[in-house]
């Protein structure tokens, strides 16, 4: 989970500060925002750890369980698919704990030290499972936005250098399993590694993109971790690699030809690859220039001004209270439709839906989308009909 404390060099982070180590300390100029969603997950999270606790670690009596967890289902953030989901995760590590003939090792909420590796690397880790050989890291992710994959998670990684750090000297060690467990998109992933591949990763890769990170030097590079820097809107690197690609293509236009013409599939290709993410900077640009404005600050050509809205009845009860009482019957006041399959699967679970309205389920194939080449999507089959029609 999320360090409850930060370290500049986060686990949780990691991937950004390897790839482009300068972003740490380009972020410390940003407030590190907690979002309500995020407090949904803290929330969630304590949950997952008090069942986890319960089972493996701290014998309690059922009423006190009951009452404990009563206690956390008063938060505004709470709601019933929490306990599910949370379920999930729980009966994830007892079947993993139950795969060894001997009784394993188990620590939940395990405060953690990665520093050999990284300069005042600290962390949380969800749950540690040491059992044989092998050295465990489960990590609950309660997100649903991006799938999480545990192949070479760098996040899973520094926890599991920093486990060997705390507890490799009682245990004789030889394999990494990394895990995680992202319940709401039934996602669970796992990735196995030697003790070896690891510690030679924390030494070779770690360390020195590390220090630089620490010292904010090193090379920036913008990809896809970008969208998770605090500076994503106002990195001056940022802009300048995407205005040179904006540039780079008007030249080598008009290079070609001053007339009027369209872009052949080459160049129509070569034009999405370079442009690729230059979307999602335009947004992160405009979002950042806004909040500047609302701060007070002047964007020269730039103001804020109040998009659209829609007209809402304030006091829906009230008003239709009077609605009725001027004699409108109710049949033209409500609708009343079925839930969503989403709003049906929150309210009374996924296996219960398949299990009795499974086959009245079918996913109707998506309108084609384009993506890169190398997207692990099958790629889109045009219909017969389609076919017809075009
Ligand atoms: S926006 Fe991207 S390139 Fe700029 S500092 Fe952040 S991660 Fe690095």
């Amino acid at each position: 989970m999320e360090e409850k404390k930060h370290a500049l060099l986060s686990a949780s982070s990691s991937h950004k500060w390897l790839v482009c180590p300068p972003s740490a300390r380009l972020e410390e100029q940003f407030p590190n925002k907690e979002s309500e969603y995020m407090a949904e997950g803290t929330l969630a999270h304590e949950i997952a750890e008090f069942k986890v606790r319960s089972y493996f670690l701290e014998a309690i009596s059922k009423t006190a369980y009951t009452r404990k967890l009563n206690k956390l289902k008063k938060s505004e953030f709470f709601n019933e698919e929490m306990l599910r989901y949370t379920d999930t995760y729980l009966e994830y590590i007892k079947e993993e704990a139950m795969k060894t003939n001997t009784r394993p090792f188990v620590t939940v909420e395990q405060k953690i030290d990665y520093s050999k590796y990284v300069p005042e690397g600290f962390g949380t880790a969800d749950c540690i499972l040491i059992s044989s050989n092998t050295l465990q890291i489960i990590d609950f992710k309660y997100g649903k936005g991006v799938k999480v994959e545990a192949e070479d998670n760098s996040q899973l990684k520094l926890y599991a250098l920093a486990a060997l750090e705390q507890f490799g000297m009682f245990y004789d060690i030889k394999n990494i399993k990394l895990s995680i467990v992202q319940p709401r998109i039934d996602n669970i992933s796992e990735y196995i590694l030697s003790k070896d591949e690891l510690v030679k990763w924390g030494n070779i890769i770690v360390i020195p993109q590390a220090q630089k990170a620490f010292m904010g030097l090193g090379e920036f590079k913008q990809g896809e971790h970008c969208r998770f820097c605090r500076a994503k809107g106002a990195c001056e690197f940022r802009a300048k690699e995407n205005m040179k690609v904006v540039e780079e293509i008007e030249n080598s236009q008009d290079n070609v030809s001053n007339a009027c013409r369209l872009l052949d599939n080459t160049e129509l290709s070569e034009v999405l690859k370079r442009t690729e993410g230059i979307e999602e900077w335009i947004k992160d640009l405009r979002a950042y220039a806004l909040e500047q404005i609302l701060k007070g600050e002047n964007i020269p050509g730039y103001k804020a001004v109040e998009g659209k809205s829609n007209r809402k009845i304030v006091d829906i009860d009230r008003a239709f209270e009077i609605l009725k009482a001027s004699g409108i019957e109710e049949a033209l006041l409500y609708e009343r439709k079925p839930l969503t399959l989403t709003q049906l699967e929150k309210a009374i679970g996924k296996k219960e839906i398949a299990q009795t309205i499974g086959d009245f389920i079918e996913k109707p194939k998506g309108a084609p989308t384009l993506a890169m080449e190398t997207d692990k999507r099958e790629p889109y089959k045009v219909s017969a009909a389609e076919e017809f029609k075009n």
